[in-house]
């Protein structure tokens, strides 16, 4: 769906900067009536009703947050956008606008560019999301991209990172760590290439886990299905950096413990599969892996009836008071203290 097929190259000093901006903002559609202006003045114009505006903003630099030799431009530009919409959500926020500001070296050709906007625009278009406005720039190396997004939200809805309460039960979205282990399978495809130019990728066994790592989704779905059900999340946060980091950062700001129960962590097969392959333990990666942009959250016990049975929802523990301290109990019901890179088993 997002493969490049273009192999001509047009310098980008050939063009100019206005006129690049030109033709890659040229098929930009507007979604929302809130978005007064969008690209080709000063500023963009956003029209603020009375709710809170939230704002977020991603800087992604090549070779660091991305590698151009398996990230095709397109997904590229499309996961940028994700991590931000994800951002919004996570706030139980709907996103409405983005701005996008790019530094490219003269090692990229429009058609380079032309690949980046598409992936960015069909995450506009599928998210309902304005492309307004951004800036452009040559770097002396590399690309680098800031997405800013701005969304909204009810003041009465929105949910903090800081509110978790002793006895809510600790919810996770979806499944945990195909896209950790999707960069590892590119990894080590690369590795191949390196050594074989002519080897073939072998990806048919990794398909899932190749997908969250290079086209995930930022789910907007979930914060449509909690106002559906009448759940308001007493805090929650997107998965970006992996779930014990997530949860310690509940913990801390709500200043309470946590018991995460390790046989409740949703994993896929593929999950399963790979990290007996890889010798790798499938639950370091869930608490560890990150990039899966999924949403945790916690909610009071008395909302437990609304959520349970839900294939879109996890209980994979609750909150306890701070003093009780942030746990992982094991398989073997052994109790081990979460660190913000998994667990450490030498701590109870
Ligand atoms: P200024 O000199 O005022 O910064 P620019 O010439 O940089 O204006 O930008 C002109 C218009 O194009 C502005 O609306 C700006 O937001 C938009 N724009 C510039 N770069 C980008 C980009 N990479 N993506 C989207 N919009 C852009
Ligand atoms: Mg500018």
């Amino acid at each position: 769906m997002l493969e490049n097929k273009n192999n001509s190259r047009t310098s980008l000093s050939d063009i100019g900067e206005f006129k690049l901006i030109d033709h890659l903002t040229k098929n930009i559609k507007i979604h929302h009536k809130t978005t007064i202006k969008g690209v080709g003045d000063d500023c963009a114009i956003i029209e603020s009703k009375k709710k809170q505006t939230l704002i977020t903003t991603d800087l992604l630099i090549e070779g660091i947050h991305f590698d151009l030799s398996y990230m095709p431009l397109k997904h590229l530009g499309y996961k940028a956008v994700i991590v931000n919409l994800s951002d919004v959500y996570a706030m139980n926020g709907s996103a409405k606008q983005i701005t996008v500001s790019i530094a490219v070296s003269n090692r990229f050709p429009l058609e380079a560019l032309e690949e980046l906007y598409a992936g960015i625009l069909l995450a506009c278009n599928s998210y309902k999301v304005d492309l307004v406005g951004g800036d452009t720039t040559s770097s002396t190396k590399g690309l680098l991209i800031s997405i800013t997004a701005i969304g909204d939200v009810e003041k009465k809805d929105v949910v903090y990172r800081n509110s978790a309460k002793p006895n809510d039960l600790i919810v996770v979205t979806g499944d945990l760590g195909a896209a950790y282990l999707g960069l590892q399978v590119l990894e080590r495809e690369k590795q191949v290439f390196q050594v074989n130019p002519n080897a073939q990728p072998e990806l048919e066994n990794y398909t899932y886990l190749v997908e969250r790592q290079l086209k995930p989704e930022a789910r907007k779905d979930i914060i449509k299905l909690l106002s559906d059900l009448m759940v308001k999340p007493t805090s929650m946060i997107d998965i970006s950096d992996g779930l014990s980091s997530e949860i310690l950062h509940i913990c801390k700001q709500s200043k309470v413990g946590c018991n995460i129960y390790e046989d409740k962590i949703p994993l896929d097969q593929q999950v399963i599969s790979t990290c007996e392959e890889f010798n790798m333990d499938s639950t370091t990666v869930a608490l560890s892996g990150g990039e899966d942009y999924e949403l945790l959250f916690t909610v009071s016990q008395d909302d437990f009836p609304k959520i349970k049975g839900n294939p879109n929802f996890t209980v994979i523990g609750h909150i306890t008071e701070e003093k009780e301290g942030k746990h992982l109990i094991t398989r073997g019901n052994q109790k081990v203290k979460i660190i913000a890179q998994g667990w450490n088993s030498m701590n109870d």
